[in-house]
Order: C-alpha cells, then sequence, then structure tokens
C-alpha cells in the first residue's frame, strides 16, 4: 500500500507531536514505532498521585511547551521542595546554598579547598551559560544553538576541572551522572548548560498534576487522525522530488510518499533508517552525537503522614546505586491537602547506569529499594508500586567536539528531510526538542510553500 502526503513525521515523542500539531493543516503522518505517544514523557496516574520514569519538571508558561499545556487546559504546580541537597554516607545535608556547600559538607580539609574552587568555576560558566543564552536580534533559535554547543565545546568536562581531591570528585561525577554521563566524556558546554539552567536560574520548574504524560496523552489524543502507532520507519529515500518512508505496521508493511518529512527520532534510531538517503557529512555528524543510559524506578508508597522528604524536591546522592532522587509528590502537598502517600524517583545515570542494562527489572527494583532504605529506612513497610525503566538512550550529551555536528544536524538533507529531537539541540529537555521542531515544522512549510502539488513517481 502507496500512501501519499505533504509531510510524513517519524516518531510521536514531544518533538513528532509539536511538528504535527504546527502542520496540522496539510494532513501530516506521524508514525510511530511503539504502542503509545509521548517517548521519554511517560508516567501513570494513581488517583491524585502519578508515577513517572521520564520528564516531570515543565518550563515556564511562556515557554513552546508551557502553551501546550495551557493549551490542553493542564495544570502545573510550581516546584516548591528544596532543589539542593546532598546524601553523604547515611545522613542527607539538606537545604543548601551552592556556595555553603564546601563549609557544610563533612569532607576533608583538602576536599573543601578542592571543592570550592571547582563550585567556583562551575559557577562561572553556568553564569556565562545563561548569558549566551539570550536570543539577541536578528538571531535565530539556530544561531543560540551553535553558540551554547561552541561555548567551552572542545574541552571535556574533568580536564575543566583539572584534578579534583576524590571526595569532591565522587560528588561532580554524581552531578554529571544526571546529564547522563562521565566527567571525561562530556563538554564543559554541556555542565555549564546543566549549571545554567537547573541552579542558576532561579526558576526550580513545576510538575504536571495528573503526571507529565497527561500532556502527551492530551496532543495524541487530538492528532489521532494522524497518528499510527505500532508503525516503525524502517528506511527513507529520496523519490524524484520528493521522499519515501517504509515502514512496518500492524496491518504489513506500509510505504509513504511525501514532499517533505520530520525525522523526530532519537539518533540511535535514526541511524539504521535514514543511512541509505544520509550524506557522508550527515552520517558523520550523528556519529558525533552520543547517547547515555538513565536507569529508572519510581516507587509509590502509601503513607498518611509526615515523611522525611515531604519538602525536598530533589537530592544529589553520590554514594548509592541511584545518583539522583526526586519527591513528585512535594508540590501536591505543598498546599496543605490531606496526605494519600508519595511517589519517589530514583535514577542511575551513565557509567552508574550502563551495567544495571544487564540487569533484570526485578535485580535493579532490588538493588535501588534497598538503597532507598538505606537513605529513607522510614520508607520500609510503605512500599505499594514500583516501576522500573532502563532506558538505553535517556538523552544525549554534548561531548567534546559535538558543535562540529551542528551544522549538518540543523540543514537536514537535500532540502526535504529535517530533523527534530532533544538531541538536535545544546540541552535535553522537552523544551528544546519541541523548539527543534518548530523550526523543523518552519521550513517544512517553506518547502510546501513554494513547491507544487506531491511529485508523481518518476
Ligand atoms: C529519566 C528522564 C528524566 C527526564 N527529565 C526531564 C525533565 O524533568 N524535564 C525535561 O524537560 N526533560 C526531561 N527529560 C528529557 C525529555 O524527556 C526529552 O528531552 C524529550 O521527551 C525528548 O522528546 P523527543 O520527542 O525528542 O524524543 P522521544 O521522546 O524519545 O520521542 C521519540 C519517539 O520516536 C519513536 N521512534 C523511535 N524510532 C522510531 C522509528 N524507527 N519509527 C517510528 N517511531 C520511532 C519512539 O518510540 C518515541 O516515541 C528526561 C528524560 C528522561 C529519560
Amino acid at each position: 500500500m502507496v500512501e501519499e502526503r505533504d509531510v510524513v513525521i517519524i516518531g510521536a515523542g514531544i518533538a513528532g507531536m509539536t511538528a504535527a500539531r504546527r502542520l496540522r493543516r496539510h494532513d501530516p503522518l506521524v508514525l510511530e514505532a511503539s504502542d503509545r505517544v509521548g517517548g521519554r514523557i511517560w508516567s501513570r496516574q494513581r488517583g491524585n498521585l502519578a508515577m513517572s520514569v521520564g520528564a516531570h519538571m515543565f518550563p515556564p508558561p511562556e515557554s513552546t511547551v508551557g502553551g501546550m499545556v495551557s493549551a490542553y487546559g493542564l495544570e502545573v504546580l510550581p516546584i516548591t521542595g528544596s532543589m539542593l541537597n546532598i546524601a553523604l554516607g547515611d545522613r542527607v545535608y539538606r537545604d543548601m546554598r551552592p556556595e555553603a556547600l564546601p563549609l557544610r559538607l563533612p569532607l576533608a580539609p583538602r576536599a573543601r579547598v578542592s571543592f570550592a574552587r571547582a563550585g567556583l568555576k562551575v559557577k562561572r560558566i553556568g553564569d556565562e551559560y545563561m548569558r549566551l543564552a539570550v536570543q539577541q536580534p536578528g538571531e535565530s533559535a539556530a544561531d543560540v544553538r551553535l553558540r551554547l554547543l561552541q561555548y567551552g565545546g572542545d574541552e571535556s568536562f574533568a580536564d575543566f576541572l583539572g584534578p579534583l581531591h576524590p571526595e569532591t570528585e565522587r560528588i561532580f561525577r554524581a552531578l554529571c551522572n544526571r546529564t547522563i554521563a562521565d566527567p571525561h566524556e562530556i563538554s564543559v558546554s554541556a555542565m555549564a548548560a546543566l549549571f545554567g539552567h537547573v541552579w542558576d536560574a532561579g526558576d526550580l520548574g513545576r510538575n504536571m498534576r495528573g503526571g507529565a504524560g497527561l500532556l502527551p496523552e492530551a496532543m495524541g489524543d487530538d492528532l489521532a487522525a494522524h497518528i499510527r502507532l505500532r508503525t516503525r520507519a524502517t528506511r527513507i529515500a529520496f523519490d524524484g522530488a520528493g521522499v519515501t518512508v517504509e515502514a512496518e505496521g500492524p496491518d504489513g508493511s506500509l510505504t509513504v510518499r511525501a514532499r517533505t518529512a520530520i525525522c523526530a527520532v532519537p539518533a540511535p534510531d535514526l541511524v539504521p533508517f535514514i543511512a541509505g538517503a544520509a550524506t557522508p557529512g550527515l552520517m558523520a555528524a550523528l556519529d558525533r552525537v552520543t547517547f547515555g543510559p538513565h536507569v529508572v524506578l519510581s516507587v509509590r508508597t502509601d503513607e498518611t503522614g509526615p515523611m522525611p522528604w515531604d519538602d525536598i524536591y530533589s537530592v544529589l546522592t553520590p554514594d548509592y546505586a541511584f545518583n539522583m532522587l526526586f519527591n513528585h509528590t512535594n508540590s501536591l502537598y505543598a498546599g496543605g491537602a490531606p496526605k494519600e502517600g508519595s511517589v519517589l524517583m530514583v535514577y542511575g545515570g551513565a557509567s552508574r547506569g550502563t551495567p544495571l542494562l544487564a540487569k533484570s527489572h526485578a535485580e535493579i527494583e532490588a538493588l535501588f529499594l534497598a538503597d532507598l532504605e538505606r537513605l529513607y529506612p522510614e520508607i520500609r513497610g510503605h512500599v505499594v508500586e514500583t516501576w522500573v525503566l532502563p532506558w538505553a538512550h535517556a538523552g544525549a550529551f554534548a561531548a567534546p567536539g559535538r558543535w562540529r555536528a551542528q551544522e549538518a544536524l540543523e540543514r537536514g538533507l537535500g532540502g526535504r528531510i529535517f530533523l527534530a529531537g532533544d538531541w538536535v539541540s545544546d540541552f535535553v529537555s522537552m523544551e528544546t526538542a519541541a523548539l527543534t521542531a518548530v523550526d523543523a515544522a518552519d521550513r517544512v512549510e517553506q518547502v510546501l510553500s513554494r513547491t507544487g502539488a506531491i511529485p508523481q513517481r518518476a
């Protein structure tokens, strides 16, 4: 069966669906390999609580994603809990200011000096990143992405920090693991983005009432007529003045001929089906895109009274099997609503996550729960549900030299195939994914406005 369209979009994550929304008047066809939309935004509602194994912190209302949240009548709650908490040994050091860390953490004197030095460096790059992130008059979003990737883009974070005291190194490694990488693999630019966005922006973000997955679900319902689930693209090729996409769906093979295409799938999923159409330049660019794992456990508890994590949103956990803990119910109870349990999420990224990918879900659950009990013994006897998700490709991180790929990624292929997704940007988030999709949709609009009808087979 051959279908003809103006635009075919591959992938129904936030990027693919943002593009589809903008191109709705062209009747886009969205192919999605899995049996659900949303990709790395995934949650399950449990009464007033929601368990989540993917994105959870939403950008402000004036952002692209924020605009879609309002358009679908969804509600986000400001995160009120403290962000900067660190568990060292069996103790949680709470509510800290970044500049107080070297003094308050239980470190050897040399480690304190090492920490203070590294902290000053990190503060400088976070501030500089936020300054560089401001779009100047006449600049495109792509110009800003390139500038941000170039900032410290040839140096690894480990080289930038220089030798650290081992006690300091373990804390910075845990922070790096949050960005899905280890210090020697990731560029200064990518770590500057983390410090700039998460710590220096002064905006703690927001959680969605009912779970982050409500946004992609609403988008999926809205775009249902355009989306083909369980349909995996297997090949894309140029065809006359358009493109042909081959896919495998529930009813067998499908061929779509389209004037334009947007590939909104993570780079590791893109490479196998774009290889035949791609130029050596694009393949070299894709080779520079590096992804890392996050092994995630979401835990629901049933307590009705206070717990030590109640007014905390996140804890860095360098000494545990996971490197981060989040309390997703913090916003829910901030207004004094009666307690109906909690939802915590822990994850292990990069070198902490990689060995876990070979383990069974039961093994991961047992390992993480044992460490969670060590961190918060009060949780014992209260766990009522768990959800393990080992993301082998949780997100991209900019390795040294990654900026050299940017021009080819922004250009796409042959003026017909455009790329979208968080990995096309400098920073992994739903907002950056959506912004690249807005750009890709604009490029498609330009092509469609200057070309004629769907090209006939040569
Ligand atoms: C644990 C975790 C926590 C996170 N926390 C946050 C957070 O708090 N805030 C935030 O903003 N971001 C967060 N992120 C990042 C955020 O989830 C992503 O940046 C964003 O969802 C990426 O969207 P995307 O559309 O680019 O890709 P994806 O969501 O990966 O969507 C790609 C889609 O393409 C489909 N696909 C793949 N191959 C094919 C094929 N051959 N044919 C058809 N379909 C295909 C996939 O099934 C998938 O649905 C987090 C991510 C993880 C993993």
